[in-house]
């Protein structure tokens, strides 16, 4: 095994497992047919949460409920005041439940503990801040089309929307998209990841406190057929929002082609970080430490690819690997631990296939480069491992590899940078790291990515659009612009005075 700081399991008593049921109309119910299913927590080998299944029933059911609600304006039509007081409640009982909420999706992910409580605790400021465009939303005026026209566009919520989440950050991608959407005034169905349903199926309860009314968020649990895929072709809902695999955005696009709706889409990335010589070469080493490791790896913005001068490579990649030795990797529920499990075992050899092409296809691993044991934990775990002497034609240089792998390439000039950036199908983010303004500008302006990071990395906030160019999505998400995915435009002419000359020509 390849040195490195590892955390062995800790003694601790593990909760009884979560019973999830769906919420529909506002009530808690099990599937019809009585069927479940069960998540066995990826470091723990455990069941630890068991959750109703559900089929065609729950989900029509829970599209049924969404409609009514929106058609009789319980939610729809009431004041963005009102609807920003309810938000602001569900802030403040996120942060008094933050310990509960971050145990389970620590079990049922394999994340740090300390990372899921910063996920779900830093979630309240979305919900806050989406409770403040409730109150902000305002269209357009036109006051100059002559002295008796006044032409005004409106925003209103786009109706019955999808929230379709995966499991990589299951409570924080939720909240990027059920607040805006209710912010807007939409009534919603959900389906969380078949692997993390517990935070979500618990964001009920908060929501039914903090004084929601019935039908306005449904929740069904389940897996992505038949629910996920009813949930995007169903007339009745008008718009989906997901975040997942790029394979299931495409046939969630297809889907919704049918009946037109709107697709807002988060999908997958293969983010570079540029590292110019003139750098500050130890934050950009500690940068990259982090984007390739935070989250076990397993996240859209991981930083998966390095593209460093050569000029520097030589010592800037010696720095990453010793700083990834001190990385602790290990039991996810301590607090020491930076590093977790992988979310399931066919992952975790998928991860491991991707390192073994490169090695084959010429590549050098000096660091890591197979699945790691935890003491007390068993194997779901994989090493920190940085690839050297790789390609771009090589799947580990241009496919998410979604686990704690580094791949190195190397650039001589800006020019080359930039081509290297922008030769994959994805285009969610990427960063540069130099001390030179022009090279900084040159380089955000010209890379194709949703979010450009300079002397940083993946630095978030609510007020900063969030999404993908190329295959990486459609739409955004966040911000301004991605409450605005959640809008219809509506524009109102109006006649003032009798000034309107007839058309019909009067004998
Ligand atoms: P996934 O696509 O397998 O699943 C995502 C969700 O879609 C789950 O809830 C799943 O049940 C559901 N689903 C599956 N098949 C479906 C279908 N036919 N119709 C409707 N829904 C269906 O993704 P995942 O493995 O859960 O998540 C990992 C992926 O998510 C990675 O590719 C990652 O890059 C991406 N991701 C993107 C962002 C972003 O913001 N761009 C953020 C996080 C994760």
């Amino acid at each position: 095994m390849t040195q490195m700081t590892l955390i062995a399991a800790t003694a601790t008593d593990l909760p009884e497992p979560a019973q999830n049921r769906h919420l529909i109309g506002g009530r808690w119910q099990d599937s019809a047919d009585g069927t479940v299913f069960e998540r066995v927590s990826p470091s723990h080998g455990v069941v630890v949460s068991r959750s109703a299944k559900g089929s065609e029933a729950e989900t029509e059911a829970a599209i049924a409920a969404a409609r009514a609600a929106f058609d009789d304006g319980r939610w729809s039509r009431i004041s963005g005041k009102a609807r920003a007081a309810v938000l602001l409640k569900v802030a403040d009982l996120i942060e008094a439940n933050v310990e509960r909420f971050a145990l389970i999706e620590t079990l049922e992910s394999g994340k740090p503990i300390t990372q899921a409580r910063g996920e779900v605790g830093g979630a309240a400021d979305l919900w806050r801040y989406a409770a403040a465009l409730a109150r902000t939303t305002h269209g357009d005026s036109h006051n100059t089309l002559g002295d008796d026209i006044l032409g005004v566009v409106v925003k209103e919520p786009i109706g019955v929307v999808s929230v379709i989440t995966p499991w990589n950050f299951p409570f924080w991608i939720l909240s990027q998209k059920l607040p805006f959407a209710l912010a807007a005034g939409c009534t919603c169905v959900v389906k969380p990841s078949e692997m993390t349903p517990s935070t979500t199926a618990m964001l009920g309860e908060l929501l039914i406190k903090a004084g929601l009314p019935d039908g306005v968020v449904n929740i069904v649990l389940g897996y992505g057929n038949p629910v996920g895929s009813l949930m995007s072709s169903h007339p009745d809902v008008d718009m989906v929002t997901f975040t997942g695999s790029t394979a299931v955005g495409k046939l969630i696009s297809r889907t919704a082609s049918e009946t037109l709706k709107k697709v807002a889409l988060e999908l997958g990335g293969k983010n570079p970080q540029v590292i110019f010589p003139d750098a500050d070469l130890e934050q950009a080493a500690d940068a990259v430490t982090f984007g390739i490791y935070f989250n076990v790896g397993q996240c859209c913005n991981s930083g998966s690819r390095i593209i460093v001068h050569d000029d520097i490579a030589d010592a800037f990649v010696a720095r990453v690997v010793e700083l990834s030795r001190q990385v602790a990797f290990g039991d996810p529920l301590n607090p020491a631990t930076q590093v977790g499990a992988i979310v399931t075992r066919e992952h975790n050899a998928k991860i491991d296939g991707y390192v073994r092409a490169a090695v084959a296809a010429g590549a050098e691993v000096v660091l890591g480069g197979g699945t790691l044991e935890v003491p007390g934990l068993g194997h779901q775990f994989y090493q920190p491992t940085v690839v050297r002497g790789v390609t771009p034609d090589m799947a580990i240089a241009r496919e998410e590899v979604f686990g704690p792998v580094l791949s190195v390439l190397t650039f001589r000039t800006l020019d080359e940078a930039i081509a290297l950036t922008n030769d994959a199908s994805y285009g969610l983010s990427a960063g540069i790291w130099s001390e030179n303004v022009h090279t900084c500008l040159g380089f955000a302006r010209r890379a194709q990515a949703g979010t450009v990071w300079t002397n940083t990395w993946m630095d978030g906030f609510p007020e900063v659009a969030f999404g993908g160019m190329k295959q990486s999505g459609q739409g955004r998400e966040i911000g301004r612009y991605g409450f605005d995915e959640f809008l219809e435009v509506k524009s109102v002419v109006m006649r003032i005075g009798r000034t309107r000359a007839p058309w019909v020509k009067s004998p």
